[in-house]
């Protein structure tokens, strides 16, 4: 008889997003006159880039000729978008990469679920809370924690809260960690980190041998100069984290699916018995064993997003969702409602009016401004009397939004 994987048992349902289109049907089928704002996906809803779409077609008319044809490429990507990446996105901070460090893929999501293939089932894993849920669930699948409490904590995972209190700057754990998820600026919270606040926590990985996994897929967003793009720019940092990036939120990839794993030579671990591998080779293995490449002209068109006019176009459309970002922040800050992120990060967190607790004020929001957003108690226990409204939508919906709960909450 074949048995499952029983670790997908401990999962909690796929709750949140479920239980959010529930009510949002519910409510639409009993006022169907009422126009509904959404303001609670985590996706673009901008077109690709001019110079995007060109280099994307270009691609596939190559694929039409038998003397530019091209089958499967290199299970790491072509080397030629490498060193664009290279080129581009990390000469420009100080950070120098060799092109067998970078490891191009269908997307970080898969990414940072795929990277625990490389480690021991007994490294201690501390994880932000409220955090990106692929981080928790895909370490309780591969057997790593036991069973949730009634909050939502699973056993044997080290949580990190990060709330008002703390100024979003999570503690380093009480007792050692192996691994330590971060992601600057933070889904949900649209926070960024300081150069200070990396360097204690690459300090405290070089010490203590962890690894840190830092995503990095919403570091295009960052406009406020001194903030950090990459974890590299932390000295010590090519020594003890794995940077995942996408092309998702930077250019709309979110439905072309493209992104990029950094694994940089000098990145060790330890074998039981104390030799230190590189975890390159091991990732390296990994990939070329299970995966089989990026689609050339989808490698074309992530290309394309470092040319000029690519650039160009590219930064506009995020220009456009940081607007949205700041009409939401200002307009609802205006109201007397305590706003955090959106200046660096499509995300604005909100501390929920009078204290509700997020499905209350999610449902009155639905009610009485026909507006959906997302409760931040979704994302983790210390979400609970937060919100998320993301600033990925049309620029006349965002306004439209902030009248109605300006209308309903302001002075
Ligand atoms: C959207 C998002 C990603 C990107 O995932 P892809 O698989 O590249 O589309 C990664 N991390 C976080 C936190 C995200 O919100």
């Amino acid at each position: 008889m074949a048995h499952i994987n029983d670790n997908y048992l401990k999962l909690q349902a796929g709750y949140l997003f479920p239980e959010i289109g529930r009510r949002v049907q519910q409510f639409a089928a009993a006022n169907p006159d009422a126009r509904l704002i959404r303001l609670g996906i985590g996706d673009v809803t901008r077109p690709l880039a001019p110079a995007v779409v060109e280099a994307f077609h270009a691609g596939i008319d190559d694929l039409a000729r038998r003397e530019s044809f091209h089958g499967y490429g290199p299970e790491h990507g072509y080397q030629w978008l490498s060193e664009v990446i290279i080129e581009k996105a990390y000469k420009p901070l100080g950070v120098e990469l060799k092109a067998a460090e970078v490891f191009i893929s269908d997307g970080s999501k898969c990414d940072t679920a795929n990277i625990l293939d490389i480690f021991a089932l007994d490294n201690k894993i501390a994880i932000c809370d409220p955090v990106y849920p692929v981080y928790i669930d895909t370490n309780v699948m591969i057997g790593r924690s036991g069973e949730a409490d009634s909050r939502g904590y699973y056993e044997g995972i080290t949580y990190l809260p990060m709330t008002a209190e703390n100024n979003f700057t999570p503690a380093l754990p009480v007792e050692k960690v192996d691994i330590i998820y971060l992601c600057y600026p933070n889904n949900p919270t649209g926070t960024v980190a300081t150069r200070e606040q990396l360097q204690v926590w690459v300090d405290y990985a070089v010490a203590n041998e962890s690894i840190i996994l830092f995503d990095a897929a919403y570091e295009a967003f960052i406009r406020q100069p001194g903030i950090p793009h990459s974890i590299y720019e932390i000295p010590g940092a090519k020594n003890c984290a794995i940077e995942f990036r996408s092309f998702s939120k930077t250019a709309g990839f979110t439905g072309v699916r493209c992104g990029l794993t950094i694994v940089p030579e000098e990145l060790g671990a330890r074998t039981f018995g104390g030799e230190k591998i590189a975890l390159n080779q091991l990732w390296n293995r990994r990939q070329g064993t299970k995966f089989n490449g990026v689609s050339y002209p989808v490698q074309k068109a992530a290309a394309a997003v470092y040319s000029d006019e690519g650039w160009t176009q590219i930064t506009a459309t995020i220009d456009y969702y940081l607007h949205n970002a700041r009409l939401i922040r200002e307009g609802l800050t205006a109201a007397g409602i305590t706003c955090f992120g959106g200046e660096n990060s499509p995300y604005i967190w909100l501390k929920t009016p009078e204290e509700m607790a997020s499905w209350d004020f999610f449902d009155k929001l639905l009610s009485e401004c026909h507006v959906v957003g997302t409760p931040g108690s979704g994302f983790g226990p210390s979400g609970e009397g937060y919100f998320r409204l993301s600033a990925f939508g049309d620029v006349e919906d965002v306004k439209e939004a902030v009248k109605r709960l300006r209308d309903r909450w302001g002075c």
